[in-house]
């Protein structure tokens, strides 16, 4: 059961929970206006690192829910923070789309595609990816890199289908190398956790995580955040009633009937 009253914050993920590729979801702008208007803070969290969080900020701005770049995190931020954390400046291969090349260089992580040199192959969701850097990642691996990911996503929702996501990389570069992923970023991660912690000021457990994927979304639960399944993405009921990892909180059809709950 969700303690209503103790919830100060909404995490809310984007694809397939506020919109569906280029389509908000009916309803959502004017939920999430009723959080903010209640007093409560409203973030995004998205394991998606194929926009940045300004051009996450004009398309939610487009689609009728204002925000600033101070109200969105995402896996690729998350995992540029990190890593421009660590002491040894590790030189990292990243296979990703530009969203993620760039992020990773205003926060001044050293980018390589010489595989004697690379500490961390960085698996993404990339739709360019193709052969060479698949091969530039065996021989890293190979020579002594670690594969770390931004997010562990099979698929990215969209209207009518899908888009392989991240699993997908990760995998090939797994197969190849008999190697393993070390940690990712993005949702369920505590590291995703603790990004939500730092950004809001918060206790993870006044946190509320919404969103459509049982595996990330609700999988969040475990780092002690509170995690309300809607039904609008990637995973269903009959999903949810085969899943085995933590529970959530709530299972609802969408963002505005979790509102409607969350603010009665
Ligand atoms: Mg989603």
């Amino acid at each position: 059961m969700l303690n209503r009253a103790e919830i100060a914050a909404v995490v809310c993920d984007l694809d397939g929970t506020v919109y569906l590729g280029d389509h908000v979801i009916p309803g959502v702008p004017a939920a999430i206006a009723r959080v903010r208007a209640a007093g409560r803070r409203v973030l995004f969290l998205s394991n998606n690192p194929t926009k940045t969080p300004a051009e996450y900020v004009a398309k939610l701005t487009k689609l009728g829910i204002p925000a600033t770049t101070d109200d969105v995190l995402t896996s690729a931020l998350i995992m540029a923070e990190w890593l421009a954390a660590q002491p040894t400046a590790p030189r990292v291969y990243a296979i990703g789309e530009p969203a993620l090349i760039s992020t990773l260089q205003s926060h001044g992580v050293q980018l390589s595609d010489v595989p004697g040199q690379i500490d961390y192959v960085l698996a993404s969701f990339d739709r360019t990816f193709a052969y060479p850097k698949l091969q530039i990642a065996f021989d890293a691996v190979r020579a002594g890199a670690k594969l770390i990911a931004t997010n562990p996503d099979k698929y990215c929702p969209v209207p009518g289908g899908g888009e392989p996501d991240a699993a997908a990389i990760i995998a090939a570069i797994a197969t190849c190398t008999d190697t393993t992923l070390q940690f990712t970023a993005g949702k369920p991660s505590p590291l995703a956790a603790q990004a939500v912690a730092t950004r809001l000021g918060l206790p993870i457990t006044s946190c509320l995580m919404v969103g459509d994927r049982l595996e990330t979304d609700i999988g969040m639960a475990a780092t002690g955040m509170p995690a309300a399944l809607v039904l609008t993405g990637a995973s269903t009921q009959a999903m949810a009633d085969q899943w085995s990892g933590p529970a959530p909180s709530l299972i609802t059809a969408s963002v505005v009937t979790l509102v409607d709950y969350l603010l009665t």
